[in-house]
């Protein structure tokens, strides 16, 4: 997972649908160490990675793996709350996918004032 969250934050240059990095917990080890214990670390990053342009079964096959590797971490609630607090944009996190995130998002955004 390490390598995935790094690669995660880092991935859009151009500025968009990135992890909100103001809300990481900073530089501090102690505040990272869970993901040393990943159940996806050494596994394919394409797991839990969609691949350009996949759909239908593929990406659901795709996800359910993802998911069953999460289901067997040992720091799964760590990494979904994580995932949610810095809103992961792409995607498995704690056994969520891009989609189950966006549902729990969906009702904060309906009580938030709009900007601008
Ligand atoms: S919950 Fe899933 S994505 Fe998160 S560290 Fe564990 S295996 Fe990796």
């Amino acid at each position: 997972m390490n390598n995935i969250v790094w690669l995660k934050a880092s991935t859009s240059s151009k500025g968009k649908n990135m992890a909100d990095v103001t809300r990481l917990p900073g530089p501090n080890a102690d505040l990272w160490d869970w993901q040393l214990k990943g159940a996806c670390r050494g596994e394919d990053p394409e797991i839990f990675f969609h691949p350009e342009g996949e759909r239908g079964p593929a990406r659901e096959n795709r996800i359910a793996l993802a998911k069953s590797i999460c289901a067997t971490c040992p720091v799964l609630r760590q990494c979904a709350e994580h995932a949610l607090a810095v809103r992961e944009p792409y995607g498995v996190w704690g056994a969520m996918s891009e989609d189950d995130r966006e549902a729990i998002y969906a009702p904060v955004k309906e009580v938030l004032p709009v900007a601008g």
